[in-house]
């Protein structure tokens, strides 16, 4: 299953794509936590993305869609991925579909206010890379319960790159739910549920399709 998640900021979207990568045993491919670990280790990709991401613009297309042409073409993918925050527009679409074609496609739909609201109180482990809602508190502040690393705010989920990045996410990245709803693969998926519920309405068509599979 070559599977791609679309949605706002704050919609749940790199979560979803964690556990969907869990529970079908396939590697969760996310562009932006490639970019924020090389920025953390200061390689040249981390370097040249960083500039960009502090202020909530996207990275050049070659730069992510070489990065992507790599990464799938490792023998891990050879079953399916999951990708999360990319292809962020048509012209990342189309140097996809000359990679690999996509099997399906979830959207998770959220409106702006929302979106802000859990954006401005999310923390990421910088160790793990869990994330945490502002509902969700840990059990010492400030600290990953998974793995003990530090929690920190990202840099573009302060109020002026989320503005920006929504703006981008609805001019650009939208644009692309028409683009797979004409390939027939696109499910819409409210995203203003519990992580649970998300979770069981991907599942449910994730493991419907398995089963008409071995029919
Ligand atoms: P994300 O964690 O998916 O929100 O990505 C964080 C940042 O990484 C984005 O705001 C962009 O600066 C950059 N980024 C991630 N994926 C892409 C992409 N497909 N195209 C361009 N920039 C990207």
């Amino acid at each position: 299953m070559r599977i791609l998640l679309i949605g706002p900021q704050g919609s749940g979207k790199g979560t979803q794509a964690k556990l969907v990568a869990e529970r079908h045993k396939i590697p969760n491919i996310s562009t932006g936590d490639i970019f924020r670990d090389a920025s953390a280790l200061r390689t040249d990709l981390g370097m040249k993305a960083e500039a960009y991401m502090k202020k909530g613009h996207l990275v050049p297309d070659e730069i992510v869609t070489s990065l992507v042409k790599e990464r799938v073409r490792q023998k891990d993918c050879r079953d399916g991925f999951v990708l999360d925050g990319f292809p962020r527009n048509i012209s990342q679409a189309k140097a996809l579909d000359k990679i690999t074609n996509l099997d399906k496609v979830f959207v998770l739909k959220l409106s702006d206010d929302l979106a802000i609201k859990r954006l401005s109180q999310r923390r990421q482990c910088k160790k793990c890379k869990s994330v945490y809602g502002g509902i969700i508190a840990t059990r010492k502040k400030g600290i990953c319960d998974k793995c003990h690393g530090k929690l920190y705010q990202r840099e573009d989920d302060k109020p002026a790159a989320i503005r920006k990045r929504l703006s981008i996410y609805h001019k650009e990245t939208e644009p692309l739910v028409d683009y797979y709803k004409k390939k027939g693969i696109v499910h819409l998926i409210n995203a203003n549920q519990p992580v649970e519920k998300i979770a069981a309405e991907i599942s449910r068509h994730l493991y419907h399709e398995a089963d008409m599979l071995e029919l």
